[in-house]
């Protein structure tokens, strides 16, 4: 399929024209934008794509909340929206390597040296008390120092000069990793960092698995066809060609600078601490280039994280216990999971899986099949019915979670982390019986007959 963005954005306004709303007039690029999404959504229950075609000291158009519904997202990878955590562990068992071409619209604009300028992009701020512009909408492309693999992830930039960044660097994690190798020897790390790309792009990118899961595969595999990366300018690596804008960045050995507060996905406003920095050499994008934002901590980047975690917990869940049936990442840190429960001990095992699989996991709540994770009330209806707090939470004390948990602070993600079994013991067959109806008297139940007597 294409792989660049106006295709998609083509694509969406031909299927529903209110799916994507162009504002015009002049706006603020400190808090307006985001404050306009966010109203949308939480007020008016909607969550159009966005672009603001003039945006104050900019020459560049916003385009933002690009991942804010589900079916919006299913169709970038040709999926329905039911079955994508299928499509998307299919693309993960089956990735298709990337192609190298000669050139691309990426390059139509060409920035080195001193042309450099970041206060050139919009400087856009989302929330009260974030420390400065940030840039939500960066993916970055980077080669394991050690090896052929690459890595792909988002990582917030807050702006610091006309070519450098602090990057956050989410501890203990791959990109993250790279970088201490590098350090170690004294050497920068050369990354590529893309701003505004198809949602198949963003979605692969977000693959969570091994360090030696190179992400541009599993892209691939949600395009159905390698993603063509060219040559970068100032170093040997490659950036996607048909991206809106490149960074071409190095992340220095050494230095770091002071980074955040900044308002995330938790909700809350905070993670001020030393970070690593980036400098910028060169900038490539398209003509008439579309600056992408993500808008943080609302349903743009929700929804945009949970679907590549949900496929990956399912992953390691059935590696454990094969008769798993949903998994559902409600809130930040948390898991559901429902399973057939077939032997005493799965569903402490399924708990373990998670913890084992995804850093960020902190709080998992297993359920039996007859439980729909994706309704909230009935899983605190088995928390409530199926549980004894004194035998059912397992307690992990002394792991690595989030280092944006506020609730670790002080400690940068050093956390415990809490297991919920919610099943019925000994088993859900031999629990008391939910009540119900004799045979046919639900179904003889005419509706009609009541509603219109
Ligand atoms: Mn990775």
């Amino acid at each position: 399929m294409p792989q660049d963005l106006a295709s998609y954005l083509d694509f969406i306004r031909t299927r529903n024209s209110e799916d994507l709303i162009r504002v015009e007039r002049e706006v603020n690029p400190a808090f307006e934008i985001t404050a306009t999404v966010a109203k949308l959504e939480q007020v008016a229950g909607k969550r159009p794509v966005m672009t603001f075609e003039n945006v104050a000291g900019s020459d560049f158009p916003v385009l933002t909340n690009l991942h804010a519904s589900r079916s919006r997202l299913a169709m970038a990878i040709n999926a329905d929206p039911k079955e994508m955590l299928h499509r998307y562990l299919d693309a993960m068992e089956n990735p298709i390597a990337p192609k190298e071409v000669e050139t691309g619209p990426c390059k139509d604009v060409i920035m080195t040296g001193d042309q450099v300028d970041l206060f050139k992009l919009p400087q856009i701020e989302h929330h009260k008390g974030d420390a400065g512009a940030y840039i939500t909408a960066g993916i970055t492309f980077a080669k394991d120092p050690d090896s052929e693999v690459w890595n792909c992830a988002y990582n917030r930039l807050m702006i610091t000069s006309k070519n450098t960044a602090a990057i956050h660097l989410t501890l203990g994690k791959h990109l993250w990793e790279y970088h201490q190798i590098a350090a170690s020897r004294g050497e920068s790390l050369p990354v590529v960092i893309a701003i505004g790309v198809h949602p198949a792009i963003a979605l692969g990118c977000l693959a969570i698995g091994s360090i030696d899961e190179d992400e541009r595969g599993i892209i691939g595999a949600l395009l159905e066809e390698p993603l063509e990366m060219v040559k970068c300018e100032t170093s040997d690596l490659y950036a996607p060609a048909q991206a809106e804008l490149i960074l071409e960045t190095e992340i220095l050995p050494h230095e770091m600078v002071m980074e955040g507060p900044f308002g995330e996905f938790t909700g809350y406003s905070l993670g001020a601490r030393d970070r690593e920095v980036i400098k910028v050499n060169a900038i490539t994008h398209r003509k008439g280039a579309y600056y992408q934002d993500i808008s943080v901590g609302h349903l743009d980047h929700m929804l945009l994280s949970t679907i590549p975690m949900e496929a990956n917990l399912y992953r390691a869940v059935r590696a454990m216990v094969p008769s798993v049936r949903q998994i559902r990442v409600p809130n930040p840190f948390t898991c559901f999971v429902s399973i057939e429960q077939r032997l005493a001990g799965q569903a402490k095992n399924a708990l373990l899986a998670v913890f084992g699989s995804d850093l960020y996991m902190k709080r998992v709540v297993v359920v039996d099949q007859d439980v729909d994770v994706f309704n909230d009330r009935q899983v605190n209806w088995a928390i409530a019915t199926r549980c004894q707090p004194d035998r059912d939470i397992t307690i992990i004390s002394n792991a690595r979670g989030s280092d944006l948990d506020p609730s670790t602070a002080g400690n940068d993600g050093f956390t415990s982390k809490w297991g919920l079994d919610a099943t019925a013991k000994p088993t859900l067959a031999e629990f008391t019986p939910r009540h119900s109806f004799p045979d046919g008297v639900w179904d003889a139940v005419d509706m009609d007959e009541i509603l219109n007597s």
